[in-house]
């Protein structure tokens, strides 16, 4: 469904009155239009910067320029030191930065290496390097910042600046979300140093134009890292629900990105997901996934799979003093159990060795939904079950993760009567819905080999949403 509202404000009548009414103009969001690229930044300027004990310049620097990226400093910084080390190291050239009159080509995204914080004093260098550069930030700009991994932080100091950091990043997406831009973290724990390309890679592209305000943990993971670009070529991926909505765009993605689709959708959808797969290349599964034999005739049909989305799901929403057990039944069979019992049967058959398994939950599932007890109970469970899972995943050399979507323009949210859908729609950080595509994109990364340290997590696609926060 089209954001009217958003398409009205960017009309100069529309532009002219939102800002003599003081009313929000939503940004248009800048969406990825082809695969990732071999060098995602190819020609972009990235202005880098780290606190004086930074322990990734090396890795970074390393990884922005696999990117194609050009390396931009703040001369007088006072974190220069561990970049200039690892630039020498590496043999890379940093220019200065040469600042908003220059005519030059803007920044388009700035990476913080904030790793070696561990006091409060010392979170004023990530304030000193960031202060003056965040009202110069081009719309649908990036912000990245790199720490470690709170958990694995080998002292008090080090943890409570992990931590504090994360509240940083939070506030300032909500800042910079009014042009586009987004901020994110990630936080890289001991020995995953040289994972850490393909989620910057990721973070930095127009791939996760609606992810903003959230926290990824990299792991270290077996095998050595591999980029993004190709990595899904000819690998076979399964995609629940793919009739419509955002299984369609999950499939349109993988098969983008060079998978071969099996989509499955319930028998009532035959005739949608023909079309679908006729789209993508693919192969359709008329198939309930509650049914008792469903592992068994997805892995006859599909042989080995190196990527399951479990993305089929319902509503049947009402309060739980009015809720019929069928109702909950239904929502607790398709929403989790089908994952937990799919899952169970192409583990014994039917998951390649590194196969990466996506689970759709929602921010339902954080926040909680009046009239959704049983929905929220199956999209929460899902957030556990990855979390419960990644180790038996990680001993294969896959991954499990789960992707919950915001407010999304679907069918689903089309329906919804216009007050709360216009709610729905503006209360987060970039004051607009997210598309399947968004969901599909951040499916896609998590699906990839190149995403092997990213375990056990889920991350919101949701453009920050202020709900469950
Ligand atoms: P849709 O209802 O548009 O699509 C879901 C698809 O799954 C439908 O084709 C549906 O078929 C199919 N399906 C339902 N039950 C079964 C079953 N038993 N076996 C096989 N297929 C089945 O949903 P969306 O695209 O909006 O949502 C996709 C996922 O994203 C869901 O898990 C949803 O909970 C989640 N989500 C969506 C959000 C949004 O804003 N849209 C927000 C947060 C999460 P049928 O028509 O027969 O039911």
């Amino acid at each position: 469904m089209n954001d009217r509202y958003l398409d009205f404000t960017h009309s100069p009548f529309g532009k002219t009155l939102a800002s003599m009414l003081g009313l929000p103009t939503p940004p248009r969001l800048n969406r990825a239009d082809a695969a990732w690229a071999a060098q995602g930044l190819a020609g972009a300027h990235v202005l880098v910067g780290g606190d004086r004990a930074a322990q990734l310049s090396q890795p970074l620097l390393a990884a922005l320029t696999a990117s194609g990226a050009q390396l931009r400093i703040v001369p007088e910084h006072a974190g220069l030191p561990p970049l200039k080390a690892a630039a020498a190291t590496l043999k890379l050239a940093l220019a200065g930065n040469p600042g908003p009159a220059s005519g030059e080509a803007p920044n388009r995204a700035i990476v913080f290496d904030a790793s070696g914080l561990s006091s409060p004093a010392q979170m004023r260098e990530l304030y000193d390097f960031l202060q003056p550069l965040v009202r110069g930030l081009v719309s649908n700009g990036r912000i990245v910042l790199l720490s470690r991994a709170p958990d694995a932080a080998d002292s008090v100091g080090a943890k409570t600046m992990a931590t504090a950091l994360r509240g940083f990043m939070r506030a300032l997406a909500k800042e910079v979300g009014k042009n586009g831009s987004t901020c994110n973290l990630l936080e890289i724990a001991a020995g995953a140093d040289s994972a850490i390309e393909a989620p910057l890679h990721f973070f930095l592209s127009p791939h996760s134009a609606y992810v903003s305000g959230q926290s990824l943990r990299i792991t270290a993971a077996r095998g050595q890292p591999v980029a993004l670009a190709g990595s899904l070529a000819g690998r076979s991926a399964l995609v629940t629900g793919a009739a419509r909505g955002i299984g369609a765009a999950i499939a349109e993605v993988l098969a983008r990105e060079g998978a071969q689709i099996i989509g499955v959708d319930h028998p009532s959808q035959e005739g949608a997901l023909g079309e679908t797969m006729a789209r993508v290349g693919g192969r359709g599964l008329a198939l309930d996934v509650t049914a008792a034999d469903a592992a068994q005739r997805i892995a006859a049909e599909a042989g080995g799979l190196d990527v399951v989305v479990h993305n089929a799901g319902v509503t049947r929403d009402k309060m739980l003093r009015n809720m019929s057990a069928q109702h909950w039944d239904m929502v607790l069979n398709i929403n989790l159990a089908a994952i937990l019992d799919i899952n169970e049967g192409l583990l014994k058959r039917g998951l390649n060795e590194g196969a990466r398994v996506v689970c759709i939950s929602s921010i339902g599932g954080i926040g909680g939904n009046a009239g959704q007890t049983n929905y929220a109970s199956t999209k929460a469970g899902v957030i556990g079950y990855v979390d419960a899972m990644a180790p038996a995943f990680a001993k294969r050399g896959g991954a499990i993760n789960a992707v919950a979507p915001g407010f999304i323009e679907t069918q689903m949210t089309a329906a919804m009567p216009m007050g709360p859908r216009e709610i729905g729609r503006r209360i987060n950080s970039l004051s607009q819905g997210g598309l399947p595509q968004d969901i599909a994109e951040a499916v896609a990364f998590f699906s990839s080999p190149a995403a092997a340290g990213v375990n056990g997590q889920t991350l919101r696609v949701c453009g920050q949403n202020w709900f469950g926060a």
